[in-house]
């Protein structure tokens, strides 16, 4: 198809795109049938039970993840838990050695910062356990909305939606929401009004490898986007 045409197709298909709280499920069960076979992020895996990881390894895999790639966060968080798996045994590891573990996961200094912290809070101020509540989740030293969502959806089965940046901007895209900029947690409050139930915990894991692979932050490859017919394109300049 020449490129001209290319172009006229996807404005044609965009007009096209009614998107109304009906066609949601379609959609999410669309990219789940294009992603068969794509192996999901570190912690979408264990909602799968996949990596079978406690609530406190969990939340520490999550805190190694921010601004990193997922294939060295999971391998970074597997070394670590070679050696460690408790609040109490990752505090026994000395600072400089816990920085140079976490070393490639990049802002290695603050994330050991925060593993400590939270570490210690969760063994002064909870027993040792990793809270199951949003308000105390985000008492943890590092920990923000979507580290907290995380926990309580993969760890405790809890029907919440974990926003990060894909989900934020596919959501903003398809036209669902109309947040700002890294307006996560509005994200989510708008998200919680459409989405049905049963996508909660899911859209995290749809969302991150569509938003990885095809609805890139550049550029999206609307061309190819399985979803095309339904996306209203919002706030897309520039697509492939
Ligand atoms: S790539 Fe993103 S913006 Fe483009 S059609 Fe698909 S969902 Fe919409």
């Amino acid at each position: 198809m020449g490129k001209n045409a290319k172009i006229l197709k996807i404005t044609i298909n965009s007009k096209k795109g009614m998107n109304n709280k009906k066609q949601i499920p379609k959609i999410l069960e669309t990219l789940k049938k294009f992603q068969r076979g794509t192996r999901k992020t570190n912690l979408n895996r264990e909602a799968k039970e996949e990596q079978n990881y406690t609530p406190y390894q969990t939340l520490i895999s999550c805190l190694i993840s921010l601004r990193v790639k997922d294939e060295a966060s999971e391998k970074i968080s597997k070394e670590l838990f070679k050696i460690a798996k408790t609040p109490e045994e990752i505090l026994k590891i000395p600072r400089k050695k816990l920085e140079k573990i976490l070393f490639s996961s990049g802002y290695y200094k603050n994330k050991a910062k925060a593993i400590r912290k939270a570490s210690s809070q969760i063994i002064k101020e909870y027993n040792g356990f990793v809270p199951h509540t949003k308000e105390e989740l985000l008492t943890l030293y590092g920990v923000g909305p979507k580290t907290a969502n995380i926990v309580l959806a993969f760890s405790f089965n809890q029907h919440v939606i974990p926003v990060d940046t894909n989900v934020h901007r596919v959501s903003n895209r398809l036209g669902w929401v109309k947040t700002g900029k890294l307006k996560f947690e509005k994200t989510e409050k708008e998200l919680e009004k459409i989405l049905p139930k049963k996508y909660w915990r899911e859209i995290n894991g749809i969302f991150i490898l569509h938003g990885k692979k095809i609805c890139v932050p550049i550029s999206p490859f609307c061309s190819t986007c399985p979803i095309r017919e339904f996306c209203k394109r919002g706030g897309v300049k520039k697509s492939r």
